[in-house]
This record gives structure tokens, sequence and C-alpha cells, in this order.
């Protein structure tokens, strides 16, 4: 996902656990710095940051078939993702409408991904979100008066060590980057058609970012500096552009364990990638072959239309949930 598409879903998924209104004082602490997604949101896929770049693909989670000795080990029935991922995701009932493409054959074949070392999508999630907790325990004044709960040793913490709600916030945007990226297809199909320069993966994303519009560039967050009511009523607006319509309701995470989430959210959005381009005709490595352009998914007839539709409506609203899911958790460690 580009920049600005990064920065809506973490701006939209404060003003949906702002409408839910169960964790106000987290609202307290990310909304004041809402405009500042459009830097912290980003920065995973910044060349500054240590494995950034946006076209390296450095966060991925990329599955396929798995034929080594642990077979059961990796095999996930859809009865059983759907009942970790909860009926509140839209990628729940996406994969049940197409179990045309996805039948109970392709369920039973185990998947797997091998991430290179310091890439692995849920870990990267899991580090974020403990390091989030740390901070909030270390946080200064305001942040302390926003927490729930005492932290007994905070007054030996030197005032100029402590954390600021702004640090906070940007790190929280951080972590949305890598919640949001696991809802990309392409980040978890190994397969050559998902590469960032062979046509899905970068038109997928240039789609999505005319659809959020040049509002939540950085440059106009960060420099014309608009207010945060306008902010967050402009994340609304874009809604109707995904057709999509929030419920106000933030469900718990189905595992509890931010890593064991994001697994299960990679594992759908691989299924995804291959309701997109199904494996008969754009077959799984070794076999893996031409990439499968955009036009001919997606542009080509009213199926292919109707297709795209959806996929931006499930993606879109599932990158939004997961982002509020998260952040939910981590706050309510404290309560
Ligand atoms: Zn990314």
């Amino acid at each position: 996902m580009n920049q600005r598409t990064h920065a809506w879903i973490a701006i939209r998924a404060i003003k949906l656990l702002e409408s839910e209104n169960k964790v106000p004082q987290l609202i307290k602490l990310l909304k004041p710095h809402a405009k500042e997604a459009a830097i912290g949101a980003w920065i995973p896929d910044k060349r500054d940051a240590k494995l950034g770049g946006s076209k390296t693909q450095n966060h991925v989670f990329k599955m396929g078939p798995y034929n080594g000795n642990l077979k059961s080990r990796f095999v996930v029935s859809q009865k059983k993702l759907a009942k970790k991922l909860g009926s509140e995701r839209l990628v729940t009932s996406f994969i049940a409408a197409n179990d045309a493409i996805l039948d109970q054959a392709w369920w039973k074949q185990p998947y797997k991904a091998d991430p290179s070392p310091g890439q692995h999508l849920p870990n990267r999630a899991m580090a974020l979100s403990i390091n989030n907790i740390d901070m909030l325990i270390l946080g200064d004044d305001r942040v302390q008066r926003l927490v729930p709960g005492r932290v007994q040793f905070i007054e030996k913490v030197r005032p100029t060590l402590k954390c600021s709600s702004g640090q906070i916030a940007l790190f929280f945007f951080m972590l949305s980057h890598f919640l949001a990226d696991a809802m990309m297809p392409c980040h978890s199909d190994e397969r050559d058609l998902s590469d960032y320069d062979n046509g899905l993966h970068m038109q997928l994303e240039k789609h999505w970012s005319k659809k959020v519009g040049t509002f939540f560039t950085e440059k106009k967050l960060i420099k014309n500096n608009p207010s945060v009511s306008e902010v967050l009523k402009k994340a609304g607006e874009v809604d109707p552009a995904f057709g999509l319509e929030f419920q106000g309701i933030v469900p718990e995470m189905g595992s509890r364990d931010v890593w064991e989430e994001m697994v299960q959210v990679c594992r759908a959005s691989f299924a995804v990638a291959s309701i997109i381009a199904p494996p008969a005709r754009w077959p799984y490595k070794p076999a893996s072959q031409k990439p499968a352009p955009f036009d001919l998914l997606f542009e080509q007839d009213e199926p292919g239309r109707k297709l795209l539709a959806e996929v931006d409506r499930v993606i879109m609203h599932d990158a939004v949930l997961n982002v509020a899911m998260v952040w939910k958790h981590i706050w309510e460690k404290f309560s």
C-alpha cells in the first residue's frame, strides 16, 4: 500500500475507535496527533528505515504449498480460519462466497510461508505491539494520566526519559503499517505475479491510493496543517469510494495474541490472492508462471469489475479493523 493509503487507514482506525467509544483515553492520546500518521504509518517503507524501501517488500508472509514432513501443522480448514478471524471481518464472508474457486480440496492442502530473517510480517507486528505497551508504561505525566492503572517505578524515571504522547502515537502509526500490510494479498502470496514490479501488486496499490485521494499525502497533511476535526472528517469521506459501511464495532482479537492473529490474517490474504488469480490458471511455485495483469483480472468484463469492487471493500475494511482491534487490544492490557 502507498503512503497516503497507509495514512488514511491509521486515521480511519482512530475514527472507528472513537465512534465505538470503548477506549476514549486511547483516542485522547492518539487523536491530537492524527495527521502525523502521514509520517508514522509510512516509516516502515521509508528508505531511511532499516530494511526500508517500498519496492523491496521487506515485511512479508508469502505463502505457497508446503511439501515438508509436518504437513498437518500447515493445514487450516476454511471453517477453522473463519472461526479464528470472526464474522466481523469481511474477508471471512468473501472467502466463503468464493468456495467455487477455493474448494474443500484447496483447504485440505498445507500452505506455509518462509520469510527471510527480519522480514517476517507477524513478527514485526508483534515486536512493535510489545514495544508500544512498554512506551505506554514509560509515558510522561500526561500519558500516565490517560493510561489506566499506576506504574510503581515511574517516579524513579527522569522526566526527560519518559515517552510523550506524540512519540507513542508515532509508534502506534508505525504498527498500523504492518497490520494493514497483512491484508494486502500480494504480501502473502509467493507467486511471481505478486512481486511489486509484475503489475498486479503495484497497480492495486495505485488504484487504492487514487481512491484515498491526495488529502492524505505527507505534503498536504504535514505542510498544510489541517485541524484534527477536518482530518477525521476527510477520513470518513473516503468510505464511499471503497463501498465501506463500518458498523461501529471493534471486536476482540480471537487469538488474544498479535503474532497468531496476523498469521491468520496473512493466511486469509493468501486465500484472497488465490481467489483473485485462481491457481488453476496461475499455478503456485514451482510451476508459477507469467504475471497476472491487473487489467486482465479486473477490467476486461463485468465479473472482473465486480470482483475488484469486492476486493477493495474487503481489504480496506479489514485493514482498518485490524488496526483498531490491535490498538484496542494493547490498550486493554492496562484495564
Ligand atoms: Zn509495507
